[in-house]
Formats: structure tokens, sequence, C-alpha cells
């Protein structure tokens, strides 16, 4: 149900109803040592794919360069800018919108895409666009506080780890995984509550604050085992949200 792998005449055919369209929204930036860079991406889009399997919804072609401009200072990290950011959304919004798409779900696996996007959502005032992150269910922060507890963190979380190594690469190397082995340095609830929604600081300062990458996430505590659980779980809670929708709108 990929809208790529579809033709104009099924889209067509699928719009005779009132049917909605997911669109996955990650990232392309440094997860630590052994996280993958599409580690958001990934994430949003292996969720998205479940809950497609579910609901017989399309998927749009997933967003992968968003803002990540406190990580420029590690290799590999693409930032875009927050104008260049929002304009894409908006028109990838308007676009599927004008063909008549009910609504458009954007399942999200950054924090710096959140208040971007909510802000576009306002500016288009169409009550028919939805952000969720797949991390704002309660029933998928249960497991995640279950499996990692404070070691969850803030970025290259265990969490978002585990859902890559079900069916992407693990990352085996000594040097990097020894690295991963010591605890990362433990962040303050003040600190967490100032830079959610990925507020950090200047890139050097992020670099010089946290020069592995992790933010407060002991990612060697991944696991696909825990991984396949919460994204069952997300798949499931987001399944919920979009019948709900489904059943507004009818
Ligand atoms: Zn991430």
């Amino acid at each position: 149900m990929k809208l790529e792998h579809a033709s104009w005449m099924e889209v067509k055919k699928y719009l005779n109803k009132p049917r909605g369209i997911l669109l996955p929204i990650g990232s392309t930036e440094q997860h630590g040592p052994i996280g993958l860079i599409g580690t958001d991406t990934i994430c949003s889009s292996i969720i998205a794919d479940g809950v497609s399997e579910k609901t017989r919804m399309y998927i749009a072609p997933k967003i992968s360069y968003t803002p990540a401009k406190f990580n420029m200072k590690f290799a590999g990290t693409v930032s875009i800018s927050i104008e260049v950011f929002k304009g894409l959304i908006c028109e990838v919004i308007q676009s599927l919108l004008k063909h008549g798409f009910k609504f458009v779900y954007i399942l999200n696996g950054h924090g710096a895409n959140i208040e971007p996007v909510k802000e576009i959502i306002e500016e288009l005032n169409n009550c028919n666009i939805f952000i969720k992150s797949w991390w704002d269910f309660p029933e998928v922060n249960i497991l995640r506080k279950k499996f990692f507890g404070e070691w969850e963190g803030m970025h290259a979380t265990p969490s978002e780890i585990s859902i890559t190594q079900i069916n992407h690469r693990k990352i085996i190397n000594k040097n990097l995984n020894d690295c991963a082995k010591l605890p990362p340095k433990k962040l303050s609830a003040k600190f967490i509550k100032d830079h959610s929604g990925d507020k950090h600081g200047h890139p050097d300062e992020h670099f010089r604050l946290f020069p592995d990458g992790r933010v407060g996430s002991h990612s060697a505590l991944a696991n696909p085992e825990y991984g396949k659980l919460i994204l069952t779980s997300a798949i499931r809670a987001v399944t919920k949200d979009i019948k709900l929708i489904e059943k507004s709108i009818q």
C-alpha cells in the first residue's frame, strides 16, 4: 500500500471512499556509536507499514531530510532549515489533500519535527491533518519504561535502536560496542524538560556536552526482541487512533 508503488488509477479508485493517507517522517542524523543514521525514519516507516497492513491505508513516500542542526558536528548528519522543512511538509500535505485524501496522518520519529509541523497544521487551518510521534501513546511508553527505565534518555534511545534492529543492520564492531557499553551521562529532570522536542543548542556546544552522540540514552541496552514488542504496541496504538479518526469523518 505504498503510494509510489500504485498507479494513479488505483489511487483514484481508493479515493472513491473517504480515505486518509499515512506520511512517515524522520531524520538523517547521528544516533550515537551503535545507532543508525536513519533510525528515526526507519522507526516511523516500519510502524507505518504495520498500520497500513491493518487499515489498508496508503503510505506517502517518507520524508527523511528534516531539521537536525544540533547534530551537524557529527559525521553523516544532514540538516535542512526549519523554513525549507515547513515549506516541504506544507506542499506535500496540500498535494495530497488536493487529490481528495480525506486526512493526512503524519507519523513522526524525530523530536525536532514536532513544532514546525504543528505550526504548519495551524497555518493551514485544516482539522484533517494529524501528527503523532510513535512515543506519544501510553501503551508504548509503558514498555519503554519497563525495558529501559531512566536509561531510555533522549537521543539514540535503546527503544528506537531496538526497533531498527528487528530488520536492519545491528552494528557489531568492538570499538563502537565498547564505546556504547559505558552508560551515558545522566540527565537532570530540568535538562529533559528544557530540551524536549530536540531543543538543543549550538552544534559545537552539543558536541562538547555529548561527544559520543547519546543524550542520556544507554543505546547498548537495545535488543530486537524488545523492538518487536514496542513495534507491535506502536502499530496497535496508531491503528486505534486512526480508526477513531475514520469514524469521526464518516
Ligand atoms: Zn532518534
